[in-house]
């Protein structure tokens, strides 16, 4: 063996340890690489599908032992910040799938403690109808150590409070994508085309359905954003969208475990000392520019600021990245009784 081939790590060299598997529903399986690259016990139990949820796809040599088996592979590594929740909805259709025609699944990651576990709560919370707490204590009762990373926990939390499907107006799910958009501007320096439907239409020129209620410059009256732009924060928040709720902010101290089912959660009084936004259509440069001041674009009066990596502070204390603001003082807000009177 040549000298550079010796030195190679190659995934093998790392061990997944021992088989490791666990049914957790008749016939749904939650496992390690080595339960998932083990032919025998696939060949055993019957195995009919594979879903792999890790950094690398399964040897080519399983589907060669195995040619009926059907693989679903969804590339993620076990970070707080990769995305899971996007893959949820496809994820269950492939388990359910599966299970309806009789088969057998397995869902495994490296270890089956962190990836594959969230996506089979998801599976559970969605086919029962359970909160991500209860979920979570099936998945557990048959596999003791199942321990989803905070991201995957945030993400999971989320699914539950938008009944278990994706809601795009819900505020959470917007500064979770925006989170998303900005890990790749870092990396990328632009705004990747998969994320430009983030940036929302100019609300001045909105003519179907306007809002009732906008914010206009102080200065020259032409509208900025509308209510819906707003991402409410609470004083002294991070990372909004990781919160069960924006009113119970204490929730996500407590990202590790499991928390019970939730009660109504405690009212706690939104910030107004800066706006922070959608990224709107007209602001300028914002997909191919990590920050900049964002001017009104009638007088070119300074309304706020963006940055999409170090984010800004409120003067509250509240941390918000990425960050899209305007200060309060610099706008008007009018209902549609006013934006009625001023077109007339
Ligand atoms: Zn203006
Ligand atoms: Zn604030």
């Amino acid at each position: 063996m040549a000298q550079d081939d010796a030195n190679k790590l190659t995934r093998e060299d790392f061990d997944a340890g021992p088989c490791s598997f666990d049914e957790i529903e008749p016939s749904l399986f939650l496992g390690n690489l080595t339960a998932a690259t083990d032919v025998d016990w696939l060949k055993e139990v019957e195995m009919t599908h594979i879903l792999t949820i890790d950094s690398c796809p399964l040897p080519r040599k399983i589907q060669e032992c195995l040619p009926n088996l059907i693989i679903k592979y969804i590339q993620v590594t076990d970070m707080p910040r990769e995305d899971l929740l996007t893959h949820f909805e496809d994820s269950y259709e492939f388990i359910d799938r599966a299970l309806e025609s009789n088969g057998r699944v397995l869902i495994h990651c490296y270890f089956g403690v962190s990836r594959s576990a969230t996506m089979v709560i998801a599976y559970i919370m969605k086919k029962r109808k359970l909160s991500f707490a209860d979920a979570f204590q099936v998945v557990k009762s048959k596999r003791r150590f199942v321990a989803p990373n905070p991201g995957f926990m945030a993400q999971l939390r989320l699914y539950e409070d938008m009944d278990y499907g994706v809601d795009s107006t819900n505020v959470q799910f917007k500064m979770y994508r925006l989170q998303i958009a900005a890990d790749k501007v870092r990396k990328a320096r632009i705004l990747p085309q998969s994320c430009v439907d983030l940036v929302k239409p100019d609300p001045a020129l909105t003519t179907v359905r306007p809002e009732p209620t906008v914010y206009r410059c102080k200065k020259c009256r032409r509208i900025v954003a509308s209510a819906s732009n707003i991402l409410p924060h609470a004083p002294h928040e991070k990372q909004i969208w990781r919160h069960i709720s924006v009113k119970n902010p204490k929730a996500a101290e407590n990202c590790d475990k499991p928390v019970p089912r939730r009660e109504e959660p405690a009212r706690v009084e939104l910030c107004d000392k800066i706006y922070f936004v959608e990224p709107l259509a007209w602001m300028p440069d914002i997909t191919h520019t990590v920050e900049g001041k964002l001017n009104c674009p009638k007088c070119n009066t300074k309304l706020g600021s963006y940055s999409w990596i170090s984010g800004s502070q409120c003067p509250c204390g509240s941390k918000i990245a990425p960050a899209f603001y305007l200060v309060p003082s610099k706008l008007d807000w009018s209902n549609i009784v006013q934006n009625v009177q001023v077109t007339v």
